[in-house]
């Protein structure tokens, strides 16, 4: 700038990115729910971590409640992809409520685990973010055996019944080095720590983890879409700072600061598994409105993941 000329930059499309299979599922199961039934249509929680999702299917007719007393008795409830405890599904029976379950297939998998380890007379050491809906969730599904842990601190402050009998389990949105450390502090304090069958920390997570992880290095710095509760599009941004190169968490195109961009010449981009594809075009042709852009995307892998939507809203009613 300065001069007249207008810079011309790059940006660094990180590819998996947006939408994963789960939030798509779930989104898929609120709009066939409208189809069929008309509004309102009532969901316990936003559907998804995002606020554009959740505007967008507000206008369209669905009820977004924090809770299951302000849906009225004998209604259709939908539960977020971010699952609830047996509390909460125990509830809508008492209020007579319909409910569709649109929870990811993934964090009902983590819930089937937890409930394995309990009933194997283990502690289950969560390790997740307190407060987070699917923490709440799975914990919920054996509470008296369940303990929730943040960080490698927290391991060493830890209290179990039988240090010989300690499992473990992961929401499915975490980083996936910081949780190595933490698991690797469990596994020192606990060598005979069982580990879960499976990976709990999901393939999409890990994917966007790793795309972005991919143009990083080149970047001068990321825009990440997505909203500021959405636990892995957060987790992207702090991926990125630890590599060194500086991240924004941005909602949409708006919050776009035009500081950023002075002396910038390559801009990395990506967005959390809640954010909508589109949103990611509007933030590319915002920055146009800058100068010239040469627009590359940059694939480490190709998702082909779906999840058929429950049995529920499959059949036309
Ligand atoms: Fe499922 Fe992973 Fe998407 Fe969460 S981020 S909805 S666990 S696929």
């Amino acid at each position: 700038g300065g001069d007249g000329a207008l810079r011309s930059r790059r940006v660094l499309l990180a590819s998996p990115r947006s939408f994963c299979a789960g939030v798509e599922r779930a989104i898929e199961v609120v709009e066939r729910v409208l189809a069929q039934r008309g509004s309102p249509v009532y969901v316990r929680k936003q559907i998804v971590h995002n606020t554009h999702v959740v505007r967008g299917l507000e206008q369209r007719g669905a009820v977004f409640v924090d809770e299951l007393d302000q849906v009225p008795e004998g209604e259709l409830v939908i539960f977020s992809a971010h699952g609830v405890s047996p509390a909460v599904r125990g509830e809508a029976a008492v209020r007579g409520l319909e409910v569709v379950d649109a929870t990811c297939p993934l964090v009902t998998k983590v819930h089937s685990q937890a409930r394995r380890f309990a009933a194997r007379g283990e502690t289950v050491v969560l390790i997740g973010h307190v407060g987070h809906e699917e923490v709440e969730g799975t914990f919920g599904e054996a509470p008296e055996s369940t303990v929730v842990v943040e960080t490698a601190e927290d391991v060493a402050a830890l209290e179990v019944a039988d240090p010989a009998r300690v499992s473990y389990l992961t929401q499915t949105t975490l980083a996936v080095e910081e949780t190595r450390e933490v698991i690797e502090a469990l596994r020192e304090r606990f060598p005979a720590l069982k580990d879960p069958p499976s990976e709990d920390i999901c393939y999409a997570t890990t994917n966007r983890q790793l795309s972005l992880e991919a143009i990083a290095g080149e970047a001068d710095f990321v825009l990440v879409v997505g909203s500021d509760n959405s636990s892995n599009s957060v987790r992207l941004v702090e991926v990125c700072r630890r590599l060194g190169t500086p991240a924004y968490l941005i909602e949409d195109a708006g919050a776009v600061d035009p500081e950023w961009l002075r002396e910038t010449e390559t801009i990395g981009l990506t967005a959390g598994a809640s954010a909508p594809e589109g949103l990611v075009e509007e933030v590319v042709e915002h920055l146009r409105t800058f100068g010239p852009l040469t627009v590359t995307e940059h694939a480490t892998t190709v998702e082909d993941v779906y999840f058929a939507p429950p049995a529920a809203v499959r059949k036309q009613r």
